[in-house]
């Protein structure tokens, strides 16, 4: 099928706006904010949807990057392109730039944004795995109000989220830390593509000691039914000093945690060991970032 199913289509004039729509229209309508994941799956006739809600004139308030002293926040309608070209994001968190590099193309990254990535909850979804290595929060909005969700905890499995039928994301907000270094590693089969694996590090090195791991996450792509965060890994390097030993011990827990699948991607085997080679040179760049004061 290269059509969609016939739908109807309506522009939403503000969040407020969007949500009333989606509250009347249930579980028949979909957001539609890039397009570039839903209307793919609708012209397979992978997802049906009998109205769509465009949110792309609500650049005002869906579309910034906010840096902030302990906070960055980052508006659900930002896209890849901005999250690419920002020198303040890549100051403060490098790995974003290291994702956006690699993630689709060009005009993908003109239209496609944060929260699309996030809602789309593709197990291989590069920018997941960022906001997992960055202990991200989501902020979603319903006609209650807001509540505020982990990343730990946004996705329910693949294709699924935290996010109800007459909700909407917002918002991803990111704690900043003194010390800190993220990078982001990925294995395609060609330029553009979707990850075989792919691996952000983030790590906070502790001013008192001279240097010691304070606190380092690590999130993988491509490895599970969804993005995974590594605890293992996280309370492993907690104290420790940073050697090529240590990161290696990091790339073997990531290697033993993940739970990928064979597939035309790669096998099993091939996708355990690339967590850990990924894991191990995302986590010896994060912490050269730290030790430069590269964020
Ligand atoms: C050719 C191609 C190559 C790609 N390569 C990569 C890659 O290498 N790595 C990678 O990570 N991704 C890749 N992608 C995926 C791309 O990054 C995502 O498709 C895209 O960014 C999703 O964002 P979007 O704004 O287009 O979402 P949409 O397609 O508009 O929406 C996706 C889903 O999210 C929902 N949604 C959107 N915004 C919100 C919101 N604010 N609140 C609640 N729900 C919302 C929609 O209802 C829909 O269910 C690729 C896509 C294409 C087409």
């Amino acid at each position: 099928m290269q059509v969609p199913a016939p739908f109807e289509y309506e522009r939403a004039t503000s969040v407020e706006h969007a949500i009333g729509l989606l509250e009347r229209l249930g579980s028949s309508a979909r957001l539609v904010a890039g397009g570039h994941s839903l209307l793919p799956m609708m012209k397979l006739r992978l997802a049906n949807f009998e109205y769509l809600v465009d949110i792309n004139d609500l650049r005002d308030e869906l579309g910034y990057i906010r840096i902030e002293p302990h906070e960055i926040r980052i508006g659900a309608l930002t896209r890849h392109r901005e999250l690419l070209e920002s020198d303040a994001l890549a100051a403060a968190f490098p790995i974003f730039r290291d994702a956006e590099k690699v993630i689709a193309d060009p005009v993908v990254r003109n239209w496609g944004t944060l929260g699309g990535s996030l809602c789309q909850a593709d197990p291989s979804e590069d920018l997941s795995a960022v906001c997992t290595t960055l202990d991200g929060s989501c902020v979603i909005r319903g006609s209650g109000g807001e509540r505020v969700v982990p990343m730990t905890e946004f996705h329910r499995g693949p294709y699924e989220t935290a996010v109800g039928d007459d909700e909407i994301l917002t918002e991803i907000r990111f704690p900043v830390r003194p010390g800190g270094g993220s990078a982001f590693e990925k294995v395609e089969r060609r330029a553009g593509d979707w990850a075989v694996v792919s691996a952000g590090a983030a790590v906070w090195l502790d001013g008192d000691t001279g240097g010691t791991v304070a606190d380092a996450r690590v999130g993988l792509a491509a490895v599970g039914p969804n993005t995974t965060a590594l605890p293992a890994v996280t309370a492993a390097l907690a104290g420790r000093e940073p050697s090529e030993e240590l990161y290696d011990e990091a790339g073997r827990i990531a290697a033993r945690d993940c739970s990928p699948d064979t597939d035309m991607r790669g096998s099993e085997e091939y996708k355990r060991h690339l967590a850990g080679e990924l894991t191990t040179r995302a986590l010896r760049r994060s912490v050269e970032r730290a030790r430069q004061g590269r964020g």
